[in-house]
């Protein structure tokens, strides 16, 4: 099916719409979004497992047409940007990237110290660097696949298959939600689909290079994100860069 050129936000029902999904496959979900949506409907790609999950079934449903957002922070690993370029080459899946306003050498000089060292600097950075470039990609659409799922835990516990999200005016979608990180896992090797390189070498959840550390055996698997940040608060409480509306950083 070729996509609408302009799409229209569809009013959703979301009691009905999530029960009617519930059960569902992901497969199931993203063809669902894609039936509704049309060309209003994209993908916001974190490069981690869930999003290359996302992207093969995307790839094994025929939809390489949808949209996937990716935000090039700038302060990437190298090994980001190498699994974005796998991926397309080896999917023909359409992967957009987008930059925020400043490079990091502009948001220096404009702020004049690293805005990523220090809590209540780095919500400033995270907001430039992630969400504003984000919210501007999104405007053309209003369905949005994301890679949440409810074992995660945290803020992510409770998603619901479908919800409302104010600031893109539109929908998050959770084909993912019921799975875990094991079930995501099987889904790769079964497919051989890439995954970030950096996954197997100690970072199971991956950001900024700038805000990543790999993480001991016995942490959780969010522990290298902006730990120097939960060091200067003194507390292990997770943080989240606030790009997803229903996680809070
Ligand atoms: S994760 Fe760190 S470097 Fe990346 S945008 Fe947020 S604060 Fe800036």
């Amino acid at each position: 099916m070729a996509l609408t050129a302009d799409p229209v936000k569809p009013d959703l029902e979301l009691t009905y719409v999530n029960s009617m999904l519930e059960g569902k496959s992901a497969l199931e979900i993203i063809q669902w979004g894609y039936d509704t949506f049309g060309g209003g409907l994209a993908m916001l790609s974190s490069m981690q497992k869930t999003a290359s999950a996302l992207t093969h079934m995307l790839y094994s449903l025929g939809l390489t047409d949808v949209e996937i957002i990716f935000i090039d922070t700038q302060y990437h690993f190298p090994e980001t940007l190498q699994l974005r370029d796998e991926l397309i080459e080896k999917y023909g899946v359409n992967i957009k990237t987008y930059t925020p306003e400043l490079n990091p050498e502009e948001q220096f000089r404009k702020y004049g110290r690293e805005l990523y060292l220090k809590d209540g600097d780095y919500q400033l950075c995270c907001q430039m660097r992630k969400e504003e470039p984000y919210l501007k990609a999104a405007e053309p659409f209003y369905g949005f696949l994301s890679g949440l799922m409810r074992s995660e835990g945290g803020a992510r516990k409770n998603i619901p298959v479908v919800a409302e999200d104010p600031r893109v005016n539109g929908y998050k979608i959770h084909p993912l939600r019921e799975m875990t990180a094991t079930d995501v896992e099987e889904y790769l090797k079964k497919n051989n689909v890439p995954v970030h390189p950096l996954h197997s070498r100690g970072y199971p959840s991956i950001g900024c290079a700038t805000c990543t550390t790999p993480v001991a055996p016995d942490e959780d698997e969010r522990a290298g994100r902006w730990r120097h940040i939960r060091e200067q608060r003194g507390t292990n409480e997770k943080i989240y860069c606030g790009i997803n509306f229903s996680d809070k950083r």
